[in-house]
C-alpha cells in the first residue's frame, strides 16, 4: 500500500526513475507549442515506439497484482476474438434509421452512453490515418463505490475490467456493422490506437475536458472510460454538451488539493495551438506508475459522486437560467 502524502512529499521509486528517458512527456505532448500540430504518441502504445517505453513496461512489472494479473488475462482472452468477416451484401438504411439502431445495439452491448460525431482528421496521432467519415463514441462508467479506493490496487482493477467492457462493446458494435455490410473499427484502451478519442468524445456530446485532464460527463462525472467504433454509415450527429463544468473548474481545486505529486495545472494552458486545462505528465506518471493507475483526480472531483454530481449539473443549469 502507498501513502497518500498531500503535503506533496511523494518520491518516486529510484528503479523507476533509472528507467526515466532524457526527456520530457510535456514536450512530446506540445505544451507551451504556440503552433497546431497533430498529438504524438506519449505512453499506453507499443512500448518500443515510444520514448517513455521502458517506464510504461515497468507499470506491468510494479503493478502484478494477481487480481489485476488475472482481469488482465481475461481481457487478453478476449481482445483475441476475431471480428467477423464483413458479408458481401451491405443492409442499406437511411442516416435517422442507422442512427436510431447503433444507439439502441451500443446500450444493449453494455454502453452507459453513446454520441456520434464526424471524423476530423486532426484526432489521428502523427503518421495514421483511416479511410473512415464517422466515429462512435462509447462511454462505460465505472463503480464509483471500487474507485473510491483509488489509489490502491482495487480502483485498478475496476479501470482494467471497464476498458474491458469497452472494448467488448466496441468490438460487438464493429462486428454487427461488419456482418451488414459495412466496414467498421473499433477502437479501445487502454493502448492508444491510431487516434486520441478524447476530441471525439468532446465533439460527441460526452462531456467538458477538466482540470484534471479528463472528460466531465453530465451523469458519470469522470467516473467513465472511453471506447469508439469508426464507420463511413451515414448518422446523425450529436453537439457538444456545455454544461458549466469546464468554468465550475476555474474556482474548484478539489483534484488539484488531492493530487499527491502536484501534477494539476491551475490555469489552463497552451499545448499544440489550443487553450485547455492540461496535467503536468512530467509530474503525474511517477505516483501513476507506482499505484495502478491512481485514479484519485477522477473519483474526487465532485462531479463523480453520485448525487453530488447530479445536483452540481442542476446548479449550473439554473445559474445559466438566471434562477
Ligand atoms: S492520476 Fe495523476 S493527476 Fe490524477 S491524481 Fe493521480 S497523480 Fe495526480
Ligand atoms: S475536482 Fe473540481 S477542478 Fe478538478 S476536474 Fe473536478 S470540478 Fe474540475
Amino acid at each position: 500500500m502507498i501513502a497518500i502524502m498531500r503535503d506533496r512529499t511523494f518520491t518516486p521509486d529510484p528503479e523507476q526513475m533509472a528507467l526515466w528517458p532524457d526527456a520530457s512527456g510535456n514536450q512530446i505532448n506540445g505544451l507551451n507549442e504556440a503552433g497546431f500540430r497533430r498529438p504524438r504518441h506519449v505512453y499506453w502504445h507499443d512500448p518500443d515506439q515510444i520514448t517513455f517505453g521502458q517506464v510504461q513496461k515497468w507499470f506491468y512489472q510494479k503493478n502484478a497484482d494477481p487480481s489485476l494479473d488475472e482481469s488482465r488475462r481475461e481481457r487478453a482472452r478476449l481482445t483475441a476474438i476475431p471480428l467477423p468477416e464483413q458479408a458481401a451484401k451491405a443492409t442499406s438504411r437511411s442516416a435517422t434509421d442507422w442512427t436510431a439502431l447503433i444507439r439502441e445495439k451500443a446500450f444493449a452491448f453494455g454502453a452507459s452512453d453513446v454520441g456520434i460525431t464526424r471524423l476530423d482528421p486532426n484526432w489521428f496521432y502523427e503518421g495514421y490515418s483511416a479511410p473512415f467519415s464517422h466515429i462512435i463514441v462509447l462511454a462505460i462508467a465505472m463503480d464509483y463505490q471500487n474507485m473510491k479506493a483509488a489509489p490502491e490496487i482495487s480502483a485498478g482493477v475496476e479501470v482494467v475490467n471497464k476498458y474491458t467492457r469497452g472494448m467488448q462493446v466496441s468490438k460487438n458494435l464493429a462486428g454487427f456493422l461488419l456482418e451488414q455490410g459495412h466496414a467498421a473499427e473499433p477502437e479501445f484502451g487502454p493502448l492508444a490506437g491510431p487516434m486520441t478519442v478524447i476530441p471525439a468524445a468532446l465533439a460527441a456530446g460526452m462531456g467538458e475536458l477538466g482540470k484534471h485532464g479528463s472528460i466531465i460527463h453530465r451523469k458519470f462525472g469522470s467516473c467513465f472510460r472511453l471506447a469508439a467504433v469508426l464507420t463511413s454509415l451515414p448518422l446523425e450527429c450529436d453537439s457538444p454538451d456545455d454544461f458549466g463544468a469546464a468554468d465550475f473548474c476555474a474556482a474548484c481545486q478539489v483534484c488539484s488539493n488531492a493530487c499527491p505529486p502536484d501534477a494539476i495545472m491551475p490555469e489552463r494552458q497552451i499545448v499544440r495551438g489550443v487553450e485547455k486545462w492540461y496535467v503536468n505528465f512530467d509530474k503525474c506518471l511517477p505516483f501513476f506508475n507506482e499505484t495502478a493507475g491512481c485514479g484519485i483526480c477522477v473519483t474526487v472531483c465532485p462531479f463523480s459522486r453520485p448525487g453530488v454530481g447530479d445536483n452540481l449539473v442542476a446548479k449550473l443549469a439554473r445559474r445559466r437560467g438566471g434562477t
